[in-house]
């Protein structure tokens, strides 16, 4: 942080950290494939170091396959994971050997396979995200008895179906909301098994939660608890597939900013407004309905403090980051003081705006070898 001076806000991300992360994730799943979520942070850097340490990728667009191809990605390392995706999307990857895609209709099934032919298909399944920071239920997936029709449909449409994947929500503070998934999806291999289609992959999402305010199970609890929950419902175990996102980034990452302003609306008001240079246009979209508690350090931390509501810069008034949590800052903080927001390497820089009100987007710093040492392995 110290080596990085200059105009706010921008973000510091240690890539060393992501690697520590990555291997920490792996370690924890055992067999497990892990698909990088490439929306979490399309840093190029960040991508050929998770090549380098042999991580798959979860890509939702054209340009997420170009990336991972340009970082030196094998085609066959990629899984389209996007349930919404347009035809020409499908047939670019899949011309560029792209051959593992995720639908969740029969719509997109059939456009599947139109236009990526004989590839390999999850059907994604509907999952509450109770027990999540940020759900991920509704939009995505489908009942199980449509799931059971639609990967019986797959090999007569010239696909190959491998199996069902689901999302628990993001930041999902409890290890134990994968086992209704789970289950759900040992009862559906089972009923495939019967009329003769073999699923062999169970894809367990991304979720896994990382520190922000308040302190979460550790990544070999979320582990422990998948896969014990898949010996208890598959008799014959899948290969398992993780996706994470947020977890292998969130950490790595620093976002420095700048007190604008700090006022009262009234001169009795126990509440200051504290004003930030970056808000929810700036690239905190997780903030939306406050749904994660940032962690701020500013330099003042030793001394007293006070209630406050922050919010961004923008003429928006949307651009309120915590009214409702409890946050309290240094009565001591001015305009022009930094503030440093702690866990920011997940969806900021992917979430900025190009430049609403003519801020410009977020710029960001990516410090350490984007080769890995063996030194990452060792922990802290
Ligand atoms: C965003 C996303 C992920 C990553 O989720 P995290 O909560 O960040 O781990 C994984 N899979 C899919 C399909 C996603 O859309």
């Amino acid at each position: 942080m110290a080596a990085h001076t200059g105009p706010t806000p921008f973000l510091v991300v240690d890539l060393p950290t992501v690697a520590r992360c990555y291997r920490a994730l792996a370690g924890a799943f055992g067999s497990a494939r892990v698909f990088y979520a490439v929306k979490a942070n399309p840093e190029p850097r960040l991508v050929r170091l998770l090549v380098r340490l042999g991580a798959s990728f979860d890509v939702a667009s054209r340009s997420e396959v170009d990336l991972c191809l340009a970082a030196g990605a094998d085609p066959a390392s990629l899984s389209y994971g996007n349930t919404v995706k347009k035809a020409s999307d499908i047939r670019y990857a899949h011309a560029r050997g792209v051959r593992l895609f995720v639908f969740d209709s029969a719509e997109e099934l059939r456009k599947l396979a139109e236009h990526a032919p004989g590839s390999q298909v999850f059907c994604r399944l509907l999952a509450s995200g109770e027990g999540s920071l940020w759900p991920l239920s509704r939009k995505f997936g489908c009942a199980p008895d449509m799931a059971v029709e639609l990967l019986r449909a797959a090999p007569a449409l010239g696909l190959d179906p491998v199996g069902v994947s689901f999302h628990v929500g993001s930041q999902q503070l409890d290890p134990a909301r994968w086992d209704p998934s789970i289950a759900q999806a040992a009862r559906i291999f089972a009923e495939l098994e019967s009329v003769g289609v073999r699923l062999r992959m169970l894809n367990v999402g991304g979720g896994f939660a990382t520190d922000y305010l308040r302190p979460v199970p550790p990544i070999d609890a979320y582990a422990a608890a998948v896969r014990a929950s898949v010996r208890r419902h598959f008799r014959v175990p899948p290969s398992l597939v993780a996706e994470p996102g947020r977890y292998l980034v969130a950490e790595a990452g620093v976002l420095r900013c700048e007190v604008v302003l700090i006022s009262r609306k009234h001169h009795h008001d126990e509440k200051r407004w504290v004003y930030l240079d970056i808000g929810r246009y700036g690239g905190l979209i997780d903030t939306e309905g406050e749904a994660i508690h940032y962690r701020l350090v500013t330099a003042h931390d030793d001394g007293p403090g006070g209630p406050v509501i922050i919010a961004g810069p923008t003429c928006d008034s949307v651009d309120i980051l915590y009214e409702r949590a409890p946050y309290r800052l240094p009565l001591a903080l001015r305009p022009g003081d930094h503030v440093d927001i702690l866990g920011a390497g997940a969806y900021t820089v992917s979430s900025a705006t190009v430049g609403f009100n003519g801020m410009a987007p977020l710029t960001a710093h990516y410090i350490g070898s984007e080769f890995p040492s063996a030194a990452d392995a060792d922990g802290e």
